[in-house]
């Protein structure tokens, strides 16, 4: 019935010649559909996030991701096609992370690249495992290294995480309506916090951070997300300021989502690159 109507309703906006007016009662009527099956189980089988929401956050998670389906374009790159569960799961990644911004879909990025595995990136000589990149307004991931990161969610890695973390911070400074979302005073905060523990990392000393987040300010908010996310309870105990204001910045917090940490999930920092 829903099916009918949507194409009653796309022809009749096609009758008055306008592909516009089309697409948006399209993307509209899908997005009052409930969320595809073969969605729904994919985020609810691999996204320890959505996992633990109570059923109406479950609910707006799922219109969150159904919408981020709809607006974006998905490309195969090496691969025959991106499947339903890939583009759940990559959807759900910057969901989680905006999950507390309402307006915030990351716009300015409408592609997203699936490698198999890592790829070579020509503009830099370098194989990579995900980038994003605002001039193509692209988020490139390798669909390897991505599920990696959800199948270990608690190891504090996490490509998916990384890499929308990064759309996210340069979405927030891009003008395009979608902007200056982060709290001022809380991103300032986060700087200043920013800068002592990269310095700490620079000088070698004992972190839960990795050497990479190191390397400049982008990428170590790009860690800190999958902390934030993976290891929550570990990051309030090293840093409990630095926890605050990511809390604040995304306006959500993890701890109060995930629960009491077991003992057993505080593991040691994980070491290595990503
Ligand atoms: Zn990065």
């Amino acid at each position: 019935m829903a099916q009918v109507l949507v194409v009653f309703l796309v022809f009749l906006a096609l009758m008055l010649k306008n592909p516009q007016v089309a697409m948006g009662i399209y993307r509209a009527v899908r997005l009052w559909l409930p969320l595809d099956d073969a969605y729904r189980q994919a985020l609810a089988r691999y996204n320890t996030f959505y996992q633990r929401l109570p059923p109406a956050s479950k609910k707006r998670f799922e219109r969150k991701v159904k919408e981020f389906i709809l607006h974006k374009k998905f490309i195969p790159r090496k691969i025959p096609r991106v499947t339903k569960e890939m583009k759940a799961m990559i959807a759900s990644a910057a969901v989680q992370l905006t999950f507390g911004l309402p307006d915030v879909t990351l716009l300015h990025f409408d592609k997203i690249l699936v490698y198999p595995d890592s790829y070579y990136s020509v503009i830099n000589k370098q194989y990579h495992k995900g980038e994003v990149n605002p001039r193509l307004k692209a988020i490139v991931v390798s669909w390897k290294a991505f599920v990696e990161g959800f199948a270990r969610p608690h190891d504090g890695i996490n490509l998916g995480l990384h890499e929308m973390a990064h759309a996210l911070k340069l979405e927030n400074i891009i003008r395009n309506g979608e902007h200056h979302f982060f709290n001022l005073d809380e991103y300032k905060k986060w700087l200043q916090l920013a800068k002592e523990e990269m310095a700490k990392i620079n000088r070698g000393e004992a972190s839960i951070f990795r050497s990479y987040a190191g390397v400049d300010e982008d990428e170590f908010f790009a860690v800190c997300m999958e902390l934030y996310f993976e290891q929550p309870h570990q990051l309030y105990d090293y840093n409990e300021a630095l926890y605050k204001t990511l809390s604040n910045l995304l306006h959500q917090d993890t701890i109060r989502l995930f629960g009491p940490a077991p003992q057993a999930t505080r593991t040691p920092p994980a070491a290595g690159q990503g």
